[in-house]
């Protein structure tokens, strides 16, 4: 079909899902739509709508184009990526009906908790409409009300069962005045042989796309942008402060380029940085493909919220490698019907949150005092809590599905994140020791980069173990049984690790756990080299870069 063709039907047909939307109907349209009854898209359309902002209800029209089957099955994710449990978005959903593009009634069957079978009745296009309740604001959920639209697709999306690759449209029909902050790009055609972009219509390559692409919208959104080699990156902002953007930018400057200098190219064109901050107190953040939704609280907290903020965003910027291309194989790609085990989240979670901040120190954000506290955060969360878990780190990643993010009972499971983060910093400071710091944990990233990241591949457990053993030149097995696959006690591992860079962790009879820096000269020039930049360039560049 012709380009403008397409471009008019569809310029219609968002109109009279507005219409539809508010339950007036429109006979002229509706002839037309007979007429023309063959599929005009190749594209699936979400329509989202919010009539009355204070109920915090999405209405959503979901347009399945080009449908050559009696039934098609229709499927709301259970889990997002980022938060290996199941959630079950579609306990949110009020109402849901199917219906012919000519407004005829379909017949819908749930069939699971989230999924639902539609018979078509010969019909070459589906429209599918329902509600969603958006009204939680944490990292992972969707929020609307007067002032916000928070939307996180992939809690309210569906796919075609068989058609999850095909290409995605979403209209918002957002207040007048609203700002649109979400790494996906607008839609645009060529009308008139002039290229066109449609506003508040945002286009995602595929459903995976769509489903890691966040978005804020609101009258009120504050951004500022800075660059690293040529890579624009956009830090926005919904709340109620007033960031010092011109210490933002230098602060985020030096650690994406850190990152960057680390693992000599960046997977995106752009990034952006989605940040909503609360009047409450909050921290939560997750990685998605070119950005990140961060929730961030108390809005008065001060230094405290800027460390918060430099510290989830390193971390998060990182994951842009490693999971997002980086990725298990496990979970390559994405089943969102059920869970997806993977033993590797002490890579995905436990390297990035080493890196988070080990980035923040290289880069000259933190000093030494601050680095060591966060590493001290890690160690009393490990030793303080889950010291005498009876799992190893591989199995609390295989159950983070079963209760990964609760409490949990007494003695049983361990911290990804935290005993994740202990045993790569363990792993880095081995490496360094044995090649006097020729070879780090930079190098494993860069080869699981390389070889599985960039060309998308997945690695299984045994890759990792593959690039970490040829990077140390030597089996590990002492490595992996004592910190990966086994509940050994993890303390003087640990100590004997930190002794090479003159530190040292003490527990005291109470259970508490306190970070020493040691007065050792030798110690101190090994830590100064495990802890220096990997930039090249000049640091007087600095102030410059953010100002582009
Ligand atoms: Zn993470």
């Amino acid at each position: 079909m012709k380009h403008e063709r397409r471009i008019l039907l569809f310029i219609i047909n968002s109109f009279i899902y507005t219409i539809v939307t508010s339950n007036v109907k429109i006979p002229f349209f509706g002839l037309f739509l007979v007429r023309s009854y063959t599929s005009v898209y190749s594209y699936m359309i979400y329509n989202i709508s919010v009539t009355d902002p204070e109920s915090h209800f999405l209405f959503i029209t979901y347009t399945i184009p080009n449908v050559d089957s009696e039934f098609i099955e229709i499927q709301l994710p259970a889990w997002r990526p980022g938060r290996y449990e199941i959630q079950n978005f579609a306990k949110n959903i009020q109402f849901i009906e199917a219906i012919s593009r000519s407004g005829d009634k379909l017949s819908l069957d749930k069939i699971t908790k989230d999924r639902w079978r539609i018979e078509t009745k010969g019909e070459s296009e589906v429209q599918v409409r329902y509600s969603y309740y958006a009204a939680i604001q944490n990292a992972g959920s969707s929020y609307v009300d007067n002032e916000l639209w928070y939307l996180n697709f992939i809690n309210f999306c569906m796919y075609t069962e068989g058609r999850i690759s095909e290409p995605c449209t979403v209209k918002l029909n957002l207040p007048n005045g609203f700002d649109v902050a979400c790494g996906l790009p607008v839609f645009w055609d060529v009308v008139d042989n002039i290229p066109t972009a449609y506003a508040n219509t945002l286009a995602a390559s595929d459903f995976y796309q769509l489903v890691d692409s966040p978005l804020l919208a609101s009258a009120t959104l504050q951004k500022c942008e800075y660059i690293v080699d040529e890579i624009p990156f956009i830090i926005w902002m919904h709340g109620n402060l007033k960031p010092n953007w011109e210490r933002i930018k230098r602060d985020f400057t030096r650690f994406s380029r850190e990152q960057i200098a680390t693992m000599k190219e960046f997977p995106e064109d752009r990034y952006h940085f989605l940040n909503l901050i609360l009047p409450t107190a909050f921290y939560h953040g997750v990685e998605h493909r070119n950005s990140t939704m961060i929730v961030l609280g108390p809005d008065d907290e001060g230094e405290g919220l800027y460390f918060d903020l430099l510290g989830v965003s390193s971390h998060e910027l990182f994951h842009a490698w490693n999971i997002i291309r980086i990725r298990p194989k496990e979970l390559l790609p994405y089943d969102f019907t059920k869970e997806n085990y993977f033993r590797t989240c002490f890579v995905v979670e436990g390297c990035t949150t080493y890196y988070g901040d080990l980035f923040l120190k290289r880069a000259g954000v933190f000093n030494l005092e601050s680095y060591v506290k966060e590493l001290q955060v890690y160690m009393k969360r490990h030793f303080e809590n889950s010291a005498n878990s009876s799992q190893s780190l591989a199995d609390s990643s295989f159950d983070l599905w079963l209760d990964g993010y609760e409490k949990g009972i007494p003695n049983r499971k361990v911290s990804v994140y935290h005993k994740g983060a202990l045993v790569a910093l363990i792993l880095d400071l081995y490496l360094r020791k044995k090649s006097s710091h020729q070879n780090s944990l930079d190098d494993v990233m860069r080869l699981l980069w390389l070889r599985f990241g960039k060309p998308f591949i997945g690695y299984a457990i045994e890759d990792y173990i593959y690039i970490v053993e040829e990077v140390a030149g030597e089996s590990l097995e002492w490595y992996w049984n004592d910190c990966i696959f086994t509940s050994e006690p993890l303390e003087t591992r640990l100590n004997e690790a930190l002794a090479f860079v003159g530190l040292q962790m003490t527990t005291f009879s109470n259970g508490n756990i306190q970070l020493n820096v040691l007065d050792d000269f030798r110690a101190q020039i090994q830590r100064e080299k495990w802890l220096e930049t990997v930039q090249e360039i000049a640091e007087e560049d600095d102030d410059d870069e953010g100002k582009e």
